[in-house]
């Protein structure tokens, strides 16, 4: 398919802000896709690769300007002056090559397929001359574009496409596109997304217009996974009419969310942000093979820090900088040692368990895991009906430095990717919400050079809406802690656009913030402010569909006021 009528339908999904519209704009083309060009369908939602790929294209906006300057031999600065004035690189490029053509009048037809072979040779690229590799592969797909394609290239090269388009509006699309609509096919397409994380897989099945080959798509072992999450609760009075008694009352780990892998006796760990992090926890691949009976399964866990010497458990933030750190693991793994608490089972030799019920999953883990205290356990669990035995539990999941604890309903299935009312948390009442970084501020005087305030914003169907600005909570050195210097380096290749001290950025890092209260705010985009932030952590961990939405903040803006 040509490149061109791709970016014509990003314009027209950017054009109009009406979801229906959207979702007819992508059904329409959905069905144009022939067969052999469904890798297309990476190109739409601005990547190159399922959810879960690893390889990125690792392209900032300096390189991007660079490979404009070259291609159209325009002065870099100019370049960067437009794009000061315009704010958005995509327009800048857009502009130039429009102007550039009417020059040359030179015509060339690119083809997506051209564009994702060039895209998907830059992560394979290491070593020597990596940079002028890459500026090269951008450079023969902008030597031979128009206008509109030159902004959705560049667009999808700083991943800020910018067509509004979310996991749901692809959902609803396929299932407006194969299956008229149907309610029903939109649950079990976001099922199937769930499992599998690959929308290309799940197109090339939608396009059979088959509902039962949706309800066969399996857990694949190797495969990450959208984890199950839970909601909240005050009290265990409250839990218990939720979940139904009696119930399965479990330790909250204050860790990292990890689900586990065994397929051909290898061992593959991923975050709940699909992340592969099976090198940064050796120890953990080790304790799978060695304790857990089984030819293949998936494991749901949390993985938890604790001191050596004390052996007491540690909080997450002291174990976080792990999920991260791609070097000198060894030296890590003896100074952040972890225990593996396994929660849940999803897969057990070449079945998929997730349809069968807590209380049966719960029994099997007990069954294949050998415990060994401070390497790996089964969750520390009652099943009970009993008020005061269930607080008396909770009590001693704190004075344990955990953070809570879960109730689960032990009749319930496992859902992927959802929040659900059979699994619930509770834990001591803290103001704090996960939140996006998506603009800031450069500092003066010993902070000049440093971005040293954050604003931070929670989400809003697929939008993102500020809640205040951070400061606090951030150290000036980086020995002391996460430092404006490292937060910095973080941020600087995700900076969209300029003005003066003010920066604006892709919302990508996600962070924990404490605060004091929650004021009604006409400042901010979201109508609130809070009052005392305090950065606590960078939630690596966490994917950006999981942060704090606006209807949270409402209510325990409510809360509050009662
Ligand atoms: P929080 O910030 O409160 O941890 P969250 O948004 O990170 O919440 P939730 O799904 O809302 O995640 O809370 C449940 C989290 O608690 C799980 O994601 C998991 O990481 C952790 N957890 C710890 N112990 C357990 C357990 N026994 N069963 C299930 N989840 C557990």
């Amino acid at each position: 398919m040509r490149y061109k009528e791709l970016s014509e339908v990003y314009e027209r999904l950017a054009s109009t802000s009406k979801r229906l519209e959207k979702i007819k704009i992508l059904s329409d083309f959905l069905i144009k896709i022939k067969d052999g060009e469904e890798d297309i369908i990476y190109l739409l939602t601005g990547e190159i690769f399922p959810d879960y790929e690893e390889k990125k294209m690792g392209i900032n906006s300096q390189l991007v300007i660079k490979s404009l300057s070259k291609s159209l031999g325009v002065d870099k600065e100019k370049i960067v002056e437009e794009w000061k004035k315009i704010g958005d690189l995509g327009e800048v490029a857009e502009k130039l090559i429009q102007k550039k053509k009417q020059i040359t009048l030179q015509f060339s037809v690119l083809t997506s397929e051209k564009v994702l072979k060039n895209l998907r040779k830059l992560p394979e690229l290491e070593g020597e001359g990596t940079i002028n590799k890459k500026l090269s592969l951008i450079i023969e797909l902008f030597n031979s574009i128009s206008g509109l394609e030159a902004k959705y290239l560049t667009r999808t090269l700083i991943g800020d496409l910018r067509i509004g388009i979310q996991e749901s509006t692809i959902r609803e699309a396929l299932s407006l596109a194969f299956f008229n609509g149907n309610k029903e096919a939109s649950e079990k397409i976001q099922n199937s997304i769930n499992k599998l994380n690959d929308l290309k897989e799940i197109f090339l099945i939608c396009k059979q217009k088959d509902l039962k080959r949706l309800d066969e798509v399996k857990l694949i072992p190797g495969k990450p996974i959208k984890v199950m999450l839970a909601q909240k609760v005050k009290t265990i009075e409250e839990g218990f009419k939720e979940v139904g008694i009696p119930c399965a009352i479990e330790y909250k780990y204050d860790g990292i969310r990890i689900v586990i892998h065994k397929k051909n006796n290898k061992v593959f760990l991923f975050t709940r942000r699909l992340e592969n992090v099976t090198k940064q926890f050796p120890e953990v691949v080790e304790y799978i093979l060695n304790y857990v009976k089984g030819e293949n399964f998936i494991l749901d866990s949390e993985v938890v820090g604790f001191d050596e010497k004390t052996k007491t458990y540690k909080p997450f933030q002291n174990i976080s900088q792990r999920v991260k750190r791609k070097y000198e693991i060894e030296k890590l793994r003896k100074e952040l040692p972890v225990e593996v608490n396994i929660f849940d089972i999803l897969f057990y030799n070449d079945k998929d368990l997730i349809n069968m019920k807590f209380e049966e999953r719960t029994k099997l883990i007990r069954k294949i895991v050998q415990e060994i205290p401070f390497k790996i356990r089964c969750s520390k669990q009652i099943i009970t009906s009993n008020i005061n035995e269930a607080k008396k539990f909770y009590e001693e999941a704190l004075k344990n430095n955990q953070e809570g604890i879960m109730l689960k309903n032990l009749k319930a299935i496992y859902n992927p990717g959802s929040r659900v009312g059979h699994m619930l948390k509770m834990k001591p009442e803290q103001r704090d919400f996960d939140l996006v970084i998506t603009g800031g501020e450069y500092g003066t005087g010993k902070r000049s050079g440093w971005i040293s305030s954050f604003i931070v914003s929670c989400s809003d169907e697929g939008e993102y809406l500020e809640v205040g600005k951070v400061g606090t909570g951030i150290k000036e050195k980086s020995e002391e802690g996460f430092s404006f210097e490292e937060l910095t380096e973080k941020i600087k290749p995700l900076i969209i656009k300029e003005e003066g001290k003010k920066v604006f950025i892709k919302p990508e890092i996600v962070v924990s913030i404490t605060y004091q209260e929650i004021q009604k705010s006409p400042t901010y985009s979201s109508g609130f402010a809070l009052r005392f932030p305090r950065f606590v952590s960078i939630r690596e961990d966490k994917p950006l569909s999981e942060i704090t939405g606006l209807e949270e903040i409402e209510e325990e803006f409510k809360n509050q006021k009662n």
